[in-house]
């Protein structure tokens, strides 16, 4: 169920149902010169879509808070940052409102990697101060098996996330600006340049094998898993063995 189309007596009685808010987080961001600059935002409601389709009134699914971390290709035109700690602090007042108030399991679904730091504080307030269940899911990371049983590499606007947002909307994408870059960064190290250079062109991987079939077919194989995750996740099962 999508939250914001329901009435607050609506909610309520869904509530009886559904113990599992998921909650977009994209960014607006450079993508190439091919993606729009949504595609953080795109990307998780392809998937998301797919997964009300399989969990129906089982979870509530919020809107897109749609600025994210973006420090790195701040450097590129239509790109804008919020500082991590902003961001954090944000996601958990939000979440809270509706922990406080009947909800048990908060998904955080990121579409952006500059996120992540932002992701794990409020995920970190929500289970200490408000006693929720909280799962962090980066589709491009916790995927990679089903992304990589589909395309041959991954990247920022690169193949596998290019495909996710043409199964968005493929006229939104211009398949004839697809570039590729596959400089790698030898360690995790962070410097003031590291957008304009490590990503050049806004862009890493391999944009030119993307295709709507692929985005299609990752999105449904990622829903899948996520499903078969938040029903465990329901029934308070966490671990095997
Ligand atoms: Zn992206």
């Amino acid at each position: 169920m999508y939250l914001a189309d329901l009435t607050s007596d609506d909610y309520a009685e869904a509530l009886k149902k559904a113990d599992t808010l998921i909650i977009p987080v994209g960014a607006v961001e450079a993508h190439g010169h091919h993606c729009p600059l949504g595609t953080d935002i795109f990307c998780p409601d392809v998937i998301l879509r797919r997964l009300d389709e399989l969990m129906g009134d089982s979870i509530f699914i919020a809107p897109a808070v749609p600025f994210g971390v973006c420090y790195d290709l701040y450097a590129y035109p239509g790109t804008a940052t919020v500082p991590s700690d902003v961001l954090g602090e944000y996601l958990f007042y939000a979440a809270k409102c509706y922990v406080d108030r009947g909800i048990k399991n908060i998904v955080f679904m990121n579409g952006h990697g500059g996120n992540t730091a932002a992701i794990g504080l409020a995920g970190e307030k929500l289970v200490e101060q408000a006693g929720a269940v909280v799962f962090n899911i980066s589709w491009w990371l916790d995927y990679r098996a089903e992304i990589l049983s589909v395309c041959e590499g991954q990247g920022h606007a690169g193949e596998d996330e290019t495909s996710v947002a043409m199964a968005y909307c493929e006229a939104l994408v211009q398949m004839d600006k697809a570039c590729v870059n596959w400089k790698k960064p030898l360690f995790p190290v962070r410097y003031p340049e590291r957008g304009r250079v490590l990503y050049e062109n806004a862009i890493s991987g391999d944009a030119t094998k993307a295709s709507k079939e692929k985005g299609d077919l990752i999105a449904e194989k990622i829903a899948a898993k996520i499903a078969s995750q938040l029903k465990l996740m329901k029934q308070g099962i966490y671990f095997e063995g």
